[in-house]
């Protein structure tokens, strides 16, 4: 079942949900975890959040380096004690082909869950904290376009436009119903 995962893509209505705790360490969490780094993988992301394969719950798995041994999975993720701010280019898998400066914070620490339910904490600055803050925005329901200033935002219109189009055109139904 978890084999006919793909990466969901804006403007998929799942992408807006806020997303559930886990509360079952069960072999499939495990299954779907780990389907989820193949998809980040083949894709070559640095992250992938549970509700981009459609899933609404609160996990997501990085890969920061690209590095097989630094393949980190996160069950219900919160993130404390920000630090600074810096502004960086993002990119998003549910949304190809666009990318904007967003502003996070610098530093973070993070406790989560690992797929047996044992405690994580760690905290971590640049790069990972903004893979940390882009994924946990997945999980509720915040896309990178929501952190974008007006400009940034009319320079991927049209990128937007292609992707409600294929959308649309892949569900006549929703569409009717929308009218
Ligand atoms: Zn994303």
């Amino acid at each position: 079942m978890t084999q006919d995962l793909t990466i969901i893509r804006y403007p998929d209505p799942r992408l807006r949900k806020v997303s559930v705790p886990v509360t079952q360490f069960t072999p499939e969490l495990r299954d779907l975890a780990l389907r989820m780094v193949e998809l980040m993988k083949e894709a070559r992301g640095v992250g992938l959040a549970a509700p981009q394969v459609g899933h609404n719950i609160r996990l997501f798995v990085i890969n920061p380096t690209g590095e097989d041994d630094d393949i980190r999975i996160y069950v219900n993720p919160i993130l404390s004690d920000p630090d600074g701010e810096e502004e960086g280019e993002e990119g998003c898998l549910s949304l190809p082909n666009i990318t904007a400066k967003v502003w996070r914070s610098k530093l973070l620490r993070l406790t989560a869950q690992d797929l047996d339910g044992n405690p994580i904490e760690e905290t971590a600055d640049g790069y990972i904290a903004r893979i940390w803050q882009h994924e946990t925005d997945h999980l509720n329901g915040t896309l990178i376009l929501d952190r974008m200033g007006p400009v940034a935002r009319l320079a991927c219109r049209r990128m937007l436009k292609e992707l409600q189009q294929k959308w649309d055109d892949d569900h006549p139904d929703q569409k009717k119903k929308k009218r």
